[in-house]
């Protein structure tokens, strides 16, 4: 699907949402990203493209059940919840949710931003990653723009951890393709993330993300973020990180 045909959709609003004065951004996403009714109001929880247990050791099996069970399906019923009602963001993509979250209106800005954000990281998430040794390998073109970026691939994710390290509390490091082309490593508080313009400092397509909130981690590996950091490169999955800097 074009960017144009995703886009189709937010701008064939019904009648009623007329009367909100909204101009919906183009979400600076994977155009790809179907605005069928799947990605729309009432979100639902994906299914894993893989088993609750096949990530070990790096993610051990009920840690995946909790995080995406639980967390996962409370941002959910929360964005759900938020958005009933609103007909002018009923048939926007998730991404269109997180590009246009700034400009809703405050009393469902917050629960949108948290629930909204937490559910297109979490999607995404799942994806990004998978069983070690089936998750392939950067793209020529993507390896090139990498060191371009960063010196060479090591580099690249000392300080992509690095930015999961340094982020306090709860969040998120990523690696973006910005409105120019470049790539840039970012990092952002609790679920915000890059799509999210006038509230993130870097905005652009989320390349690859990590979850580096504790519910992720800390059953396996309590305290020692580090650890989990290291053992996450291990189920990267460099396919769906090339397809969506679209090699
Ligand atoms: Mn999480």
């Amino acid at each position: 699907m074009t960017a144009m045909a995703a886009l189709a959709g937010a701008a064939a609003l019904p009648a009623a949402a007329c009367a909100s004065p909204i101009s919906p951004q183009s979400a600076p996403s994977d155009p790809r990203t179907p605005n069928t009714k799947e990605n729309r109001m009432p979100f639902t929880l994906p299914e894993l493209p893989y088993t609750e247990s096949a990530l070990e050791p790096s993610i051990d099996a009920r840690t995946m059940n909790i995080h995406r069970t639980k967390h996962h399906q409370a941002y959910v019923d929360n964005l759900n919840k938020a958005l009933e009602g609103q007909a002018a963001y009923a048939n926007m993509s998730i991404e269109q949710v997180c590009a246009n979250v700034a400009s809703m209106p405050e009393s469902i800005r917050l629960a949108v931003r948290n629930n909204g954000g937490g559910h297109f990281n979490h999607a995404m998430f799942w994806v990004l990653m998978a069983p070690k040794g089936t998750g392939g390998a950067p793209s020529p073109a993507l390896a090139k723009a990498i060191d371009a970026a960063f010196g060479s691939m090591d580099e690249f994710k000392a300080k992509f951890s690095d930015a999961g390290m340094k982020r306090f509390g709860s969040g998120w490091a990523w690696l973006i393709r910005k409105a120019d082309g470049s790539l840039a490593i970012t990092s952002t508080p609790n679920q915000d993330n890059p799509l999210m313009t006038g509230i993130a400092d870097a905005t652009g397509t989320p390349l690859l993300g990590c979850d580096v909130w504790e519910h992720a981690y800390y059953l396996n590996y309590q305290n020692r973020r580090a650890d989990y950091l290291k053992s996450w490169w291990d189920i990267v999955n460099w396919n769906e990180v090339n397809r969506r800097f679209g090699s």
